[in-house]
């Protein structure tokens, strides 16, 4: 897969054809994303399946790849794979999603046929992103119990002790 996932597609059409789109997305090209994950030319290979169940338009697909991201415990990178299976329904209002019945998850899209298909990608993925990134203990830079040592340390005030500023000025008058 090398091509690249279209945009905007009229869904109305994929669903009657029940067509597939395939195809790649480079994560720089998704701004909320992008903003969430360390700047490369990460891509996510997309495939997603159009068809109708009942009287709903359905989209099943799925979104494969890595992003790379921050760990916030030793600030070096880390790999976040990324394998996502999605079935979403494609409604227009909430009461549309409410009455689902099915394992479908909504995603509520404008009611004329356009929709963005990186949006709908970007939006699955920012699901799947860890609140904190943190990597598995073993591959960390900083091993648990240095982050508790070191959180210890920060409670200590970072303040200079007035009364050690006070020594240091006088020192300083003695000399002269
Ligand atoms: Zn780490």
């Amino acid at each position: 897969m090398s091509e690249r996932l279209p945009d905007t597609v009229q869904y109305h059409e994929l669903v009657e054809r029940r067509s597939t789109v395939s195809g790649m997305v480079r994560v720089a090209e998704l701004v909320r994303l992008s903003a969430a994950v360390l700047p490369g030319d990460e891509r996510l290979a997309v495939e997603l399946e159009f068809d109708r169940e009942g009287r709903t338009s359905v989209m099943r697909g799925t979104i494969r790849g890595q992003l790379r991201l921050q760990c916030q415990r030793c600030l070096n990178d880390m790999v976040l794979p990324v394998d996502i299976e999605l079935a979403l329904a494609l409604v227009h209002s909430e009461d549309e999603a409410n009455r689902l019945v099915a394992d479908l998850e909504p995603a509520i899209v404008p009611s004329s046929s356009t929709i963005s298909l990186h949006e709908l990608v970007e939006d699955e993925v920012l699901l799947v992103l860890p609140i904190v990134a943190l990597h598995d203990d073993a591959e960390c830079g900083i091993e648990v119990g240095q982050v508790a040592d070191a959180a210890q340390h920060d409670e200590q005030p970072a303040r200079p002790n007035p009364f050690a500023v006070l020594a240091g000025l006088k020192g300083k008058s003695t000399k002269h």
